[in-house]
């Protein structure tokens, strides 16, 4: 299991998280509803450093904080080895969320847990493209940006679980698409693999405005905001007017104790743009939907998806921390078991 230490100030570490070794029951009673998996693969997700936050009413993100103590959670990959629920038998394969640990006694619950039905993809893929990363991009883009063939989008944190998916959909769109990232070997994905038209490594850029001008002559209709901060303040000078921002998340303040001031929201009134927040969680239920779009496209080879895959639970916290310094190409997952 992956323990977590207490709540945590400031940046992430690895020391904030505990492998601890205990024994597992293999059967669940009969009619308890609940089911015995095995965790086949773990999603490292931005949001969950919002979850190690001291519980304050005052912060809806801190609704869901972890235990200290016990294991962390967030959404993996499942084997079912016993059930005591009616619906689920061993063997079933299933995404959802489970504890970050080899084996999980779950509940489970309609559209937190989805049963696996397409096996001709990659099972880790119900991780990223086809789990709550790749419904985030679908609801995000599809939903809360009202896209129209055409217009201008910038991506931020581009090249990772969501920004790619957001990437390739905007383009199959007929978008004009731009993406951020924070190294050269993730442009060249963006450029080369994703096929966004233009990208650039923020790191390397003194002036981000100048950046995006650079870009987005015209200006940019939809921003997929997933960093926030600077970037966030940059993008609003220039957002054309009626532009419509998702904010899907904000990754730059996450580990900052006091958030910075975005200086230019007060911009958004003359530009007429609208700045919608979102959660995933809403739009869980129209998975099957997302999954009779997008299977299409991965068979066809329309949509591509980079993974980065860290073996071992004893790897999961480095991985995990690694989110917060870029250090995944692509959507970080853990391996803990392949079968
Ligand atoms: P990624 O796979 O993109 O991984 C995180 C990336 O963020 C890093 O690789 C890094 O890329 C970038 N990053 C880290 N720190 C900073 C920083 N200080 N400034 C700028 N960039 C930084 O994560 P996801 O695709 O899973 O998530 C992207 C965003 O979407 C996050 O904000 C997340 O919270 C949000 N999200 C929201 C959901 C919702 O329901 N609203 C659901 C899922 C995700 P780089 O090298 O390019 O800097």
């Amino acid at each position: 299991q992956v323990i977590f230490r207490d709540y945590v100030t400031g940046f992430l570490s690895e020391s904030d998280l505990l492998i601890n070794s205990t024994t597992v029951n293999l059967k669940v009673p009969a009619g308890s509803m609940t089911a015995l998996v095995k965790n086949l693969y773990l999603s490292c997700d931005p949001y969950m450093r919002n979850r190690m936050r001291k519980p304050d009413p005052s912060s809806p993100a801190t609704a869901l904080s972890f235990v200290p103590g016990k294991p962390i959670s967030g959404f993996g990959v499942s084997k079912v080895m016993d059930s005591g629920h009616p619906d689920y038998k061993e063997g079933d394969l299933l995404w959802g969320a489970v504890g970050w640990e080899e084996y999980s006694v779950i509940t489970p619950i309609p559209n937190i847990h989805f049963k696996i039905h397409h096996t001709d993809v990659p099972l880790s893929h119900y991780t990223g493209l086809l789990g709550m990363p790749g419904m985030t991009a679908y609801a995000g883009f599809y939903e809360i940006c009202s896209p129209k063939k055409g217009e201008t989008v910038f991506v931020s944190a581009a090249s990772g679980a969501v920004g790619q998916l957001v990437g390739q959909f905007a383009k199959l769109m007929g978008c004009y698409v731009v993406g951020s990232a924070g190294s050269k070997e993730k442009v060249d994905l963006l450029k080369n693999k994703f096929g966004f038209d233009d990208a650039f490594n923020y790191k390397e850029e003194n002036d981000l405005n100048a950046a995006l001008k650079r870009c987005f002559p015209v200006g940019i209709d939809i921003y997929f905001e997933n960093v926030g901060g600077k970037m966030l303040d940059a993008v609003i000078l220039n957002m054309r007017p009626h532009g419509r921002i998702a904010a899907c998340g904000m990754i730059s303040q996450y580990n900052l104790q006091v958030p910075e001031a975005v200086y230019n929201l007060w911009l958004i009134t003359y530009k007429r743009i609208r700045i919608q927040g979102f959660n995933t969680i809403d739009y869980l239920p129209k998975y099957s939907e997302f999954l009779e779009f997008v299977l299409p496209y991965i068979r066809q080879g329309k949509i591509t998806y980079v993974e980065d895959v860290a073996d071992g639970l004893e790897n999961a916290p480095a991985a995990l921390v690694g989110l917060f310094h870029g250090k995944n190409v692509g959507k970080q997952l853990v391996v803990v078991s392949r079968d």
